[in-house]
């Protein structure tokens, strides 16, 4: 166990847990051999604080505890970050999403209309080209977007993955911790999902995958 002082109990910088072989320079530049786990900084601004090495995944588990603010980094094979988008056929519905810290102004914008959007991480770009070419029967169903709070950034609600999460928990922890909102059981139940598929007659997948995201979409 690395973390072994009352010092370092619940370490408050945000951390990335990089597991063996990844890809990135930070854990180029630290990692002694390649089996090396790294639990680092996460934000620039914490890249000098303390870093930590373990040998094992069961290792890693003794101190996740530690690491609260914790995600994975996704220059490795088969990891990837989780969002939500919600489908809605009439634009309207009775959710209402709350703004948050993070975001705000939450509206369900026609699809067709989306392409323009400032998007940095190009999520929303990339996910109407993908409907426009595939799936063009649903270009004029309604789609929620959110603003990043003081920025001109759209965004789905979406987010990172942590230790231990699947990728359908952290959709589902990013969509409420963005948009202040638990989706219904009736609303998430992937059963139910392909109940309102064949209903509206579409075959949307229920997951995209875009820029090491994977997108779950909800249809409301
Ligand atoms: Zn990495």
């Amino acid at each position: 166990m690395l973390v072994d002082n009352d010092d370092n109990k619940n370490i408050k910088y945000p951390v990335k847990i990089h597991f063996a072989n990844c890809n990135c320079t930070y854990y180029k530049k630290k990692s002694l051999n390649k089996k090396d786990i790294i639990a680092a900084p996460y934000r620039s601004q914490d890249y000098k604080k303390k870093f930590y090495i373990y040998n094992s995944i069961k290792d890693l588990q003794k101190d996740i505890k530690y690491f609260q603010d914790n995600c994975l980094c996704t220059y490795n094979q088969d990891i990837y970050n989780g969002g939500i988008i919600l489908l809605s056929k009439y634009g309207i519905s009775n959710l209402t999403i709350n703004e948050t810290y993070e975001m705000t102004n939450f509206e369900f914008l026609k699809i067709s209309t989306i392409k323009n959007l400032k998007d940095n991480s190009l999520l929303i770009q990339e996910f109407f080209k993908e409907i426009n070419t595939n799936f063009s029967q649903i270009l004029d169903w309604y789609v929620l977007v959110g603003k990043t709070r003081n920025t001109d950034n759209f965004s789905f609600p979406k987010g990172k993955i942590k230790f231990g999460e699947t990728i359908e928990m952290c959709c589902l922890r990013e969509f409420e911790e963005e948009t202040n909102n638990k989706l219904p059981e009736i609303i998430s139940n992937p059963n139910n999902q392909i109940i309102s598929r064949e209903k509206f007659d579409i075959f949307v997948p229920l997951e995209l995958v875009i820029n090491n995201f994977i997108l779950k979409l909800i249809i409301i």
